[in-house]
């Protein structure tokens, strides 16, 4: 007897149960599940295949454009800050961003969904000072790789100059190389004219070393012109179509970034609720017809 009939109707039963639950769920919500917007975003960084698959692929990419970049002597990734044709003689170097970038702070981001909180500043210092972060897939080998090779590792981040030392220890502890005598760890706050913008510690770095390449998590470690609308944004991404895959390689991070704070232009006065209809209304949705 063939199963397919009764596999079938299965199918339609627990699609009609999935979509009564899904008109009613707000009856049937169980109040002891707590409902964060990252769980689906933590739960695929943390546990799934294929996030690690994107982090692997792309700092396998990486590794190309290096070898690329260095047998080239006028690429630069920053050519609005170096002249090319005057870089063939300097040192090289990459820079690449921290959080979600070389650094996974899923356990951080796992606590938020599990007890329904959300970000606080001081208790993300007292998870850095943990020192409990891990590395992500890849992301030692290929700093590894650039190191042996001659190219100085620079990692600007906005984790702050409180949280500099404890930071330099645990990336010690996985592996990442880390600058000698050169301070290549550089946090927001360490001089006072190191804000959120990434764009003026790129352009320390861009003085002394030919930069290779540049790796991010978010449109911010890119271009300082990483804020304003959606359209804004878009705008921006276009005029620098050459760097990306190329110079500039992003690493997935659907948690949190300006892509997230973009759709309420980061009014965090706004409620929970207020920032999610924002998102909401920023989306393009397809309208049946009935
Ligand atoms: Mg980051």
């Amino acid at each position: 007897m063939s199963l397919a009939p009764l596999k079938m109707k299965r199918l339609a039963l627990s699609a009609g149960v999935a979509l009564a639950f899904a008109v009613s769920a707000p009856a049937f919500a169980d109040e002891s599940v707590p409902q964060n917007d990252l769980l689906n975003a933590t739960l695929w960084m943390q546990k799934s295949v294929e996030y690690k698959g994107n982090v692997l692929g792309t700092f396998a990419l990486a590794r190309i454009r290096l070898d690329e970049a260095l047998a080239d002597k006028s690429w630069t990734a920053l050519p609005e800050m170096q002249d090319a044709a005057k870089v063939s003689d300097m040192p090289t170097a990459i820079i690449l961003d921290c959080d979600e970038t070389i650094l996974d702070n899923n356990l951080y981001e796992a606590h938020l969904v599990k007890d329904g909180t959300d970000f606080s500043p001081k208790e993300w210092t007292a998870y850095v000072n943990s020192e409990q972060t891990t590395a992500m897939p890849g992301a030692v080998e290929f700093t590894q790789y650039a190191a042996s090779k001659g190219v100085k590792v620079f990692y600007i981040t906005n984790r702050t100059k409180e949280e500099e030392s404890a930071t330099a220890t645990n990336m010690e502890k996985l592996g990442f190389p880390m600058g000698g005598n050169v301070d290549t760890l550089l946090t927001k706050g360490e001089k006072e004219e190191w804000g959120s913008p990434k764009g003026s510690r790129d352009q320390l770095v861009a003085k002394d070393y030919r930069v290779l390449l540049m790796l991010g998590d978010n449109f911010s470690d890119f271009t300082d012109d990483y804020k304003g609308t959606l359209e804004e944004r878009q705008a921006v991404f276009e005029k620098a179509q050459s760097h990306w895959g190329k110079d500039w390689l992003v690493l997935p991070n659907p948690e949190y970034g300006s892509f997230e704070s973009a759709p309420f232009l980061s009014d965090y006065k706004l409620s929970a609720d207020e920032r999610r209809k924002k998102k909401i209304d920023a989306l393009d949705g397809w309208t049946p017809k009935n």
